[in-house]
C-alpha cells in the first residue's frame, strides 16, 4: 500500500484513520483521525497523555506522540471507510524506549546486526462468549471432547468465515480454522512472517475478532483461562531464524535427527535458560497462571505446560519440535502483548546464540502422566509475582530487552499484583471464617 496516507485515503475511500498504539499491558489505544487531517498527523504524530495509559509515565510528563507506521496500515475489510495503523511512541523527539513496538523494533535491529531475521507464526485461541462475559455463547456446544467439533464450528460459520475472508483479502494466507479443545473456543491460523509483521497482524487479529464478534452480538475473549474446568486459551509461537535475505532458514539442518541446526539448538537453549523469567511476559496476567500448571480439564488434558522441558512432536511439553527447521513455544497465552511476546523470544534466543546455550536433555515422555519423574527441569512460575521476581533476577534478559522497558514493566506489573493481592475473595471467607 502507498506510504502517503492522505493519497491512500483518496484512492481507497478511507474517511478515518485509527492511529493505534499498544501499551505495556497489551491494550490498544487509538485516536480516530479524519482523512482531511492525516497529513499533519502522519508527520508529527497524534498526541496522547502517557499517564492515562499503561506506559509508566506521570501526569507531569510532556505530550506523547504516536507516529503512524504507514507501511503497516490496514483498511478494515468489514468497515472500509476506516483504516487501522500501528504507531510508534515518541516524546520530545526521542523514541519512548519502553513502548512495546519500539522494544520489538530494537530487538529486530539487534538481530539484523548479526545477519539474522526471526520469523514467527502465532496461534491465538479465543472464546466466543455472551456479551456479559459469564458463559459461552452456544449452549449446545457442550461435548466433553469438543475439539474439531464440526457442528459447533458450523454454528459459528458466519463469524469465523467473515474473519477468515478478511485475512484472505489482506493477503495473510490464512489456511485453517477450527473449534478448539474447550467448549466455545476457536483457533484460526495464517502464515508466519517477520516478527514485526506477525506482531502487527496479531494485534490487528485481536481487534478484528473482537469487532466482528460484537457485530454479531457476541463477545470474543483471549483471556488465558476464562472457565476453570475448560482448556485455556494459549497463543503458541512457532519460531525460525533466517539469513538477512529471508531466503535460507538458519534453523534447518537435514543432517540432524530433529532437523534443527546448531543455531537452532542455541536459540532454543536461550528460551530454556530464560523460561522462568520470560513467563512474566508470555504469561502476563494473574489469570495466566491458572492455564499453565493446570489440573486436567474436562476434555482430559490442559494442553499447556507445567515445566521447562522440550521434546519432539509431543504436545505435553513447553517446547515442541514439530518438524524440521523450527520449534514451537507452547507457553504464551492469549493475554500476551503481541509486541513483547516477539521481543522476548528474540531477546532470549539471541542470548542463547551468543552464550551457546545448551537446551538440555530432550524428554520424549507424556509430561502430564510422567512429569513427576523429571528431576532436573525447573517448574514454571506458579503465579505472576513469582514470574516477575524471576524476570527481575534475570539481568541478561532485562538488559537485552532494554533497561527502560524492564524497569517500567516490572514497576507496573508489581502494582497490578498488589492491586490483585489486596482484593478480598470468597475463597478467604470459605476457608477462614470458622478458624
Ligand atoms: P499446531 O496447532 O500444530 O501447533 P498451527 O498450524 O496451528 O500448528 O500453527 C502453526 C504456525 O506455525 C502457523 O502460524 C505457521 O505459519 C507457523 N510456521 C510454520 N512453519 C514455520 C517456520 N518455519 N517458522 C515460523 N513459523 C512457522
Ligand atoms: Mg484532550
Ligand atoms: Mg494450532
Ligand atoms: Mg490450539
Ligand atoms: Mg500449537
Amino acid at each position: 500500500m502507498s506510504q502517503d496516507l492522505a493519497s491512500l485515503a483518496r484512492e481507497k475511500g478511507i474517511r478515518y484513520f485509527m492511529i493505534s498504539y499498544t501499551d505495556l499491558f497489551g491494550a490498544q489505544r487509538a485516536k480516530l483521525v479524519p482523512a482531511a487531517a492525516i497529513s499533519d498527523m502522519q508527520r508529527d504524530g497524534a498526541g496522547f497523555a502517557g499517564f492515562a495509559t499503561w506506559v509508566d509515565m506521570t501526569p507531569a510528563h510532556p505530550d506523547m506522540f504516536a507516529i503512524p507506521d504507514a507501511k503497516a496500515v490496514v483498511q478494515l475489510p468489514w468497515r472500509r471507510e476506516v483504516a487501522w495503523v500501528p504507531a510508534d511512541l515518541a516524546m520530545e523527539d526521542a523514541a519512548v524506549a519502553q513502548a512495546p513496538r519500539n522494544v520489538l523494533k530494537q530487538l529486530v535491529a539487534t538481530a539484523a546486526e548479526r545477519g539474522l531475521r526471526v520469523k514467527t507464526g502465532v496461534e491465538p485461541e479465543f472464546f466466543l462468549i455472551e456479551p456479559d462475559g459469564n458463559a459461552i455463547s452456544d449452549a449446545k456446544d457442550n461435548a466433553i471432547k469438543p475439539c474439531y467439533d464440526q457442528q459447533a464450528l458450523m454454528r459459528r460459520y458466519d463469524i469465523i468465515a467473515e474473519i477468515c475472508d478478511c485475512m484472505l483479502e489482506l493477503g495473510w494466507q490464512p489456511y485453517q480454522n477450527d473449534h478448539e479443545d474447550a467448549n466455545g473456543q476457536f483457533e484460526m491460523n495464517w502464515a508466519f512472517d517477520d516478527a514485526l509483521v506477525t506482531a502487527d497482524r496479531h494485534s490487528f487479529f485481536k481487534f478484528m475478532v473482537k469487532s466482528i464478534a460484537e457485530k454479531h452480538g457476541l463477545r470474543a475473549t483471549f483471556m488465558p483461562k476464562p472457565f476453570a474446568n475448560l482448556t485455556g486459551s494459549g497463543c503458541h509461537a512457532h519460531i525460525s531464524v533466517w539469513d538477512e535475505t529471508g531466503a535460507a532458514n538458519r534453523f534447518h539442518d537435514d543432517g540432524d535427527e530433529m532437523g534443527l541446526s546448531r543455531d537452532g539448538y542455541y536459540f532454543l537453549g536461550g528460551i530454556m535458560k530464560h523460561a522462568e523469567a520470560l513467563a512474566a511476559i508470555t504469561n502476563p496476567t494473574v489469570n495466566s497462571y491458572k492455564r499453565i500448571n493446570a489440573p486436567r480439564t474436562v476434555s482430559g488434558a490442559s494442553w499447556s505446560p507445567n515445566s521447562v522441558t522440550w521434546t519432539g512432536n509431543n504436545r505435553t511439553h513447553m517446547v515442541r519440535v514439530p518438524g524440521k527447521g523450527r520449534f514451537e513455544l507452547r507457553l504464551p497465552d492469549g493475554a500476551a502483548n503481541p509486541y513483547l511476546l516477539q521481543a522476548v523470544i528474540i531477546a532470549a534466543g539471541l542470548d542463547g546464540i551468543v552464550s551457546k546455550a545448551d537446551p538440555g536433555k530432550r524428554y520424549d515422555i507424556d509430561m502430564y502422566a510422567l512429569g513427576h519423574t523429571v528431576q532436573d527441569a525447573p517448574k514454571l512460575p506458579l503465579n505472576l509475582l513469582d514470574a516477575l521476581r524471576a524476570f527481575d533476577k534475570d539481568a541478561t534478559l532485562k538488559q537485552t530487552l532494554g533497561d527502560a522497558f524492564s524497569t517500567a514493566y516490572i514497576r507496573l506489573k508489581e502494582q497490578e499484583w498488589t492491586s490483585y493481592a489486596s482484593h478480598f475473595t470468597q475463597w478467604e471467607r470459605d476457608n477462614s471464617l470458622d478458624i
